[in-house]
C-alpha cells in the first residue's frame, strides 16, 4: 500500500506543509469565529490523523483566538492555514494543493451559519471567461499565487 503523500501551503508560497499517511476527520464550521479567521462563510479543516506533518517552507504567524485555541496564517498573504486547539492541529481544507482529496464530512457549528448560505448553490452562475467584455483585460493578468504543487525556489528567479 502507498503512503498517501498530501501538500499545500499559502496563497503567496512562503508557508508550505506536507502531510504522509492518512489525515483525519474533514469538517466544515460556521461559527462566527471561523468566518472570522477565514473571511469566508464557513471553514473547511482537516485533522492530521494518523498523518505524520511538517512544515515544508517557513512557518505560519500565530493569532491566539481563545484561552484554548489558536490560528496559524501566513505573516506575508494572510491566508488562514491551520487550527491548534488541545486535541491537536487541523489544517486549511481549501490551503491543500488538491482540497477536493479532503473532503468534509461533517458540519460543526450551524447555529452560526449565515442566512445566505444555503442559497449560494442556487445562485445564477457565471464563468470567469463568459464575460466577453473582460477577456482582454483577462489576458493581460499575471498570476503571482503560488502554483498548486512543491517548488523547489519561489518566487521565479525574474520576479524576486
Ligand atoms: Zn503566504
Ligand atoms: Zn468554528
Amino acid at each position: 500500500m502507498s503512503t498517501q503523500i498530501h501538500s499545500g501551503g499559502c496563497q503567496c508560497g512562503a508557508v508550505r506543509f506536507r502531510l504522509s499517511g492518512r489525515p483525519g476527520v474533514s469538517s466544515v464550521c460556521y461559527c462566527r469565529m471561523c468566518q472570522k479567521a477565514s473571511a469566508g462563510h464557513a471553514l473547511a479543516l482537516v485533522s492530521l490523523g494518523e498523518a505524520s506533518f511538517e512544515w515544508t517552507r517557513g512557518e505560519p504567524s500565530w493569532f491566539q483566538s481563545s484561552n484554548a485555541a489558536r490560528r496559524g496564517f501566513c505573516q506575508e498573504c494572510g491566508t488562514p492555514l491551520a487550527y491548534d486547539a488541545p486535541d491537536g492541529l487541523a489544517l486549511s481544507v481549501l490551503a491543500f494543493d488538491d482540497p477536493d482529496a479532503v473532503p468534509p464530512t461533517i458540519a460543526y457549528g450551524v447555529e452560526g451559519k449565515r442566512v445566505w448560505c444555503d442559497a449560494i448553490p442556487a445562485l445564477p452562475e457565471r464563468g470567469t471567461m463568459e464575460d466577453a467584455g473582460a477577456v482582454a483585460f483577462l489576458k493581460t493578468l499575471v498570476n503571482y499565487q503560488h502554483p498548486d504543487h512543491d517548488t523547489d525556489a519561489w518566487p521565479p528567479e525574474d520576479r524576486a
